[in-house]
């Protein structure tokens, strides 16, 4: 368990990793020591209110935890960076919403209109048996602005990122503690470089798509990932307080994990790699 650097009585953030894997869930035996799901993250208040980062096939344990330990889940709120399979696949599976006591906000970068078609459509017939209109949570769709939304004393901004159909990041601040969301992201654009790295200044726990070694990334050039030299170098640069390489390449096994991690620390020595089922803290 990855915790670390902060008051472990009450860190003002908390972030749980559900899903770590990029691209498809693996769930083959050299990788599950950092897990096979793909991304779905939550960010924990000491309060127990939770945010929700992506649904991919990790939300299905976040959704199981949730109504073991927070039921009915009232005010939940699920912010989408993009539509790609592997942010979305577990939707269906994520149990709250199929409890009518439970109330859900989408959030995305889309109009209200698009993203709830597009909620709806990856659970058509005949790709899933229970139609998006049937399920029984109280669902609201919400699009992010150019200004941080605010729920009590929790800020979360969004900024645009590179990658195939677009993508968002979002970055959750609360009482100077800063979590930075930023997956699916290909560097080498400068105007969105500089986006990102306004974002990630100063984070004490910034999460970067690591997906491609160096040595891989000239092959997979504009598939809109990144690598973990330029997360160490974002990370130097942006003075961020932890380092998280995240979206890990299903072509990754736990060794490759480990190789790639420590090359990482000889250069960002507060760097993890997103384990399935850990934690991390905020200061
Ligand atoms: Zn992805
Ligand atoms: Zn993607």
């Amino acid at each position: 368990m990855p915790d670390s650097g902060g008051p472990s009585s009450s860190p003002s953030l908390q972030v749980k990793f559900w899903g770590v894997r990029g691209s498809i869930p693996t769930p083959t035996p050299g990788n599950l020591g950092h897990g096979g799901n793909t991304p779905c993250v939550e960010v924990v208040l000491p309060s127990g209110e939770n945010f929700i980062f992506d649904a991919g096939t990790g939300v299905r344990n976040l959704g199981i935890h949730l109504l073991k330990n927070r039921c009915p889940c009232d005010n939940l709120n699920v912010f989408l960076t993009h539509f790609h399979w592997d942010h979305l696949q577990g939707l269906p599976f994520f149990l709250p919403l199929y409890g009518k006591a439970n109330t859900i906000t989408f959030h995305s970068a889309r109009p209200v209109s698009q993203l709830r078609e597009i909620l709806r459509g990856q659970m058509a017939t005949p790709y899933f048996p229970v139609h998006f209109d049937l399920l029984a949570a109280e669902m609201q769709f919400a699009q992010i602005t150019g200004k941080p939304t605010t729920f009590g004393d929790v800020d979360i901004s969004s900024f645009a990122l590179t990658h195939p159909e677009g993508a968002n990041g979002y970055r959750i601040e609360r009482n100077g503690a800063i979590v930075v969301y930023a997956t699916d992201h290909e560097h080498g654009i400068p105007s969105a470089d500089e986006r990102l790295f306004d974002a990630a200044q100063g984070a004490d726990i910034l999460i970067y798509d690591a997906q491609f070694t160096p040595d891989e990334y000239p092959t997979h050039a504009g598939w809109g990932h990144g690598t973990w030299l330029e997360a160490v170098k974002l990370a130097k640069r942006a003075q961020v307080r932890q380092l998280v390489l995240f979206h890990h390449d299903p072509g990754h096994d736990d060794e490759t994990m480990d190789e790639i991690l420590a090359e990482a620390r000889t250069h960002f020595p507060n760097t993890f790699a997103a384990t399935e089922g850990t934690s991390l803290v905020t200061r």
